[in-house]
């Protein structure tokens, strides 16, 4: 440096916020810096990491320029700040130690998959590492299921009980080296172990032996809980249906899907379609599962019929862990049935202890390790719509990434609805909602919510303000926000945080029509919405429109015996002589039963009134016989999607105005659908001109609403949106009207978006309080 003038050369202080801990971020501005000679140093801060340089104009500006460029795969910058300094000559650059600090505001890397380095030593006979089944790098592996505690370090992990050896310490202090500061670092000598019981408790194998083991007993048919990375799987051969009957049997799930590991994309391709896009899904750090339709021409060897019955779809994903790597490792099998280790609604299965009563009577066997999870993740599951990945479950590889606010926010919490429950806190300008709870419908899952809530107020430090709930008294969240004495709460409309939850993502404050469909969310006027268009801005919205109502006869069982939707619309179109008018369809269920039912429509007799989208798909499903009672949510929906065949024919519906309210009315295509029942039309061709008409019949609506309004941002949320034919067909038509169409890409559109909805409302009106 001695030849240069101080004029040409310059120091400069860098700031840079967003995932850039535990990702090998210091390493890489060390190796950067010195490409570029420059002297100086790098450090971790409370809120990211901090540079200080110093070295010739030209070499600086090529510095600040590939580091976003060049930036390490798992890191992710939001905030990039650069200040001129006095220039000072100095020696040499360092990784410096961090300040202690009293806010630690990094954000946590999310888990990825075993990174392509990491695999080559996997199967190197002449790694110390090989076949080894915990091997992970700074690029990869477990980060956000072992963490306890900030700042992220591996005393605060569920790693600390494993000292490392003197070869992996060497790795983790040595900056240039791939594992410098990975805090899961292990090998055979120092780090976690893996083991084979019976389901006795009899120890099979140990190590290597036991992963061995474990692929001849599932290329048998054995069923084998498998300790993961979020917790356990039940594995099983997928080609076998015997085998996965069995599993289907123990595990008490009726017809619900099972998600399928394959051993790479070449074996998906024999079984599945996959275009560029869910290509590139399955092969990302996250690996999600990804909905892919069936290939229609079975093949030779085909997946067994009860992984997904009555599905045109199936789950399929890639291996993430060393050691879903090493079971497809000259194994004979391509395809795993890799579902929750749990039974039927309990949230999967995360301790060895727990497994052992948990999963007794499913399991045949049981393959363990010793590195616990501290934080329970499930597999994340996405689907693919108009080229944009929509996730359905966001969970292992996506969580902690928090959704990115245009502005800062006061802290609050959002305890999210009942069905696919999360949570989410806002800090900043980030709203971070959890992984996928679950049903909070028992205990465990309850227990599970509140270990989420306290985990994540712990690693991101946050103090919620205020708590934000469902206005449904009923749900567990919201007696759960209710019990809590020492904050302030808001209750926010189940349909307001849907459309809420869009807002959040796109960044905007409205105003928008908001569509938001789904089964069930508590009105403001004591009946059940579900297919509501409302105007939304910022923390206010306004109903303006939602579908005509009809009753629910029985209450929520008119939710699991979607059959009672089906006679309550045919009572709505001839309250008066249902039986003489329709009897021939109402002929199908027991005539007793449906007696009773008409009485109680009559009467109005525990039949709650409703606006629901779901409740109309559960109607017709059942009026064309797919579906009389349903074993999850939304199934008759699902099955009334799978059945439709191409066809452009449709139902016509009507929109009308009545006391300033816009009726959405589906009755006379609920008319039409019965004809052509009685016509002996094929389900396919129903189900198609009932979504056919829905569609123009939402399309009417939304123009309608528009020309009132003046508005044409349109936001798309609610389970019903989940039916890839209503929303491929809805944003393209909205789109080719002219309208600007806002769906869900970063969370689900189903009620797990509710937790970030009802944080973005509370914490706009907390601010706007003054808070
Ligand atoms: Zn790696
Ligand atoms: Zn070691």
């Amino acid at each position: 440096m001695n030849n240069r003038t101080d004029a040409e050369q310059r120091s400069i202080s860098v700031k840079i916020g967003g995932i850039v801990q535990g990702v090998g971020f210091r390493p890489f501005i060390f190796q950067l810096a010195q490409e570029y000679e420059l002297c100086g140093w790098v450090r971790n801060q409370s809120d990211g990491v901090e540079i200080e340089a110093s070295g010739s104009r030209w070499n600086i500006e090529g510095f600040l320029r590939n580091i976003p460029s060049k930036a390490p795969p798992l890191s992710k910058i939001v905030r990039f700040e650069v200040s001129e300094l006095p220039f000072s000559a100095c020696d040499g650059f360092s990784i410096v130690k961090s300040q202690a600090q009293e806010f630690r505001r990094t954000l946590i890397s999310p888990d990825v998959c075993a990174c392509r380095d990491c695999l080559e030593e996997l199967f190197d006979p002449d790694d110390r590492r090989y076949r080894y089944p915990f091997i992970n790098c700074t690029n990869c592996g477990p980060r956000y299921t072992i963490i306890q505690d900030i700042p992220y370090d591996r005393c605060k992990t569920t790693m600390a009980a494993f000292p490392m050896c003197p070869l992996c310490e060497q790795e983790y202090e040595d900056p240039l080296n791939r594992r410098f500061h990975a805090q899961p670092n292990a090998c055979w000598e120092c780090g976690p172990q893996i083991w084979l019981e019976e389901s006795t408790g009899r120890l099979v194998g140990e190590k290597d032996r036991a992963i061995r083991h474990v692929v001849r007993l599932l290329a048998e048919g054995a069923i084998v809980a498998i300790k993961g990375l979020g917790g356990f799987h039940l594995a099983v051969h997928a080609v076998w249906e015997n085998a996965v009957a069995r599993l289907r049997n123990r595990k008490i799930r009726e017809e619900k899907p099972f998600a399928v590991m394959f051993r790479d994309l070449d074996s998906i391709k024999r079984y599945c379609g996959i275009a560029a896009e869910e290509a590139k899904l399955l092969s990302s750090r996250s690996r999600p599962i990804v909905l892919l339709a069936k290939n229609t021409a079975p093949t030779s060897s085909s997946i067994a019929p009860s992984v997904a019955p009555r599905n045109r779809f199936l789950g399929a994903f890639l291996p993430y862990t060393p050691l879903h790597h090493l079971l497809f490792d000259q194994s004979p099998f391509d395809a795993l049935v890799m579902t929750s280790g749990n039974q039927s609604d309990e949230p999967i299965v995360v301790e060895n202890a727990e497994a052992r009563t948990r999963l007794d009577g499913i399991a045949d066997y049981f393959l363990f390790h010793n590195r616990d999870i501290h934080m329970r993740c499930d597999d994340s599951v996405t689907r693919v719509i108009r080229q944009l990945p929509r996730p359905v479950r966001r969970a292992r590889g996506y969580v902690p990434v928090p959704v990115f606010l245009q502005e800062s926010m006061p802290e609050v919490l959002g305890v999210g609805a009942e069905l696919k429950n999360t949570v989410c806190m806002t800090r900043g300008n980030e709203a971070f909602l959890s992984q996928h709870v679950g049903d909070l419908e028992n205990v465990e899952t309850l227990r599970s919510f509140e270990n989420t809530i306290v985990h994540l107020k712990r690693i991101l430090e946050i103090d919620p303000r205020c708590i934000v709930h469902d206005l449904h008294p009923d749900y567990l969240s919201t007696q759960w926000a209710l019990n809590q004495k020492d904050a302030p709460l808001i209750g926010v409309q189940h349909h307001h945080a849907h459309i809420a939850a869009v807002l959040a993502e796109h960044d905007m404050s409205g105003p928008v029509i908001g569509l938001a469909l789904d089964g069930t969310g508590y009105g403001m006027d004591g009946t059940i919405w579900g297919g509501e268009i409302l105007k939304v801005e910022g923390d206010h919205f306004e109903r303006l429109g939602h579908l005509r109502h009809v009753s629910m006869p029985g209450g929520s069982k008119a939710i699991r015996e979607p059959w009672r939707m089906a006679v309550s619309y045919l009572w709505s179109l001839a309250p008066e002589n249902t039986l003489a008018a329709y009897g021939d369809l109402l002929d199908r269920w027991p005539r007793e039963k449906v007696k009773v039912l008409l009485q109680m429509l009559d009467k109005r007799l525990n039949s709650p009134i409703t606006s629901s989208c779901g409740r109309l798909f559960d109607a017709v499903s059942a009026l064309v016989g797919l579906r009389d009672s349903v074993t999850y949510e939304g199934q008759a929906a699902i099955e009334l999607e799978q059945s439709l065949c191409e066809c452009a024919d449709k139902y016509r519906g009507e929109v009308r105005k009545e006391q300033g309210m816009w009726i959405l009315d589906p009755l006379r295509m609920v008319a039409e659908a019965a004809q052509d029942v009685r016509d002996h039309q094929p389900a396919g061709l129903i189900s198609a001109r009932f979504h056919n008409g829905l569609l123009s019949l939402l399309v009417e609506s939304v123009a309608k609403v528009s020309e009132q309004t003046g508005l044409k941002r349109i936001a798309l949320s609610g389970g019903v949106f989940q039916n890839a034919y209503i929303s491929e067909h809805l944003e393209k038509e909205l789109a080719h009207l002219g309208f600007e169409v806002y769906s869900h890409i970063e969370v689900p559109v189903n009620d797990a978006c509710i937790s970030l909805g009802q944080a973005y409302i509370g914490a706009h009106r907390l601010r706007a309080q003054g808070c």
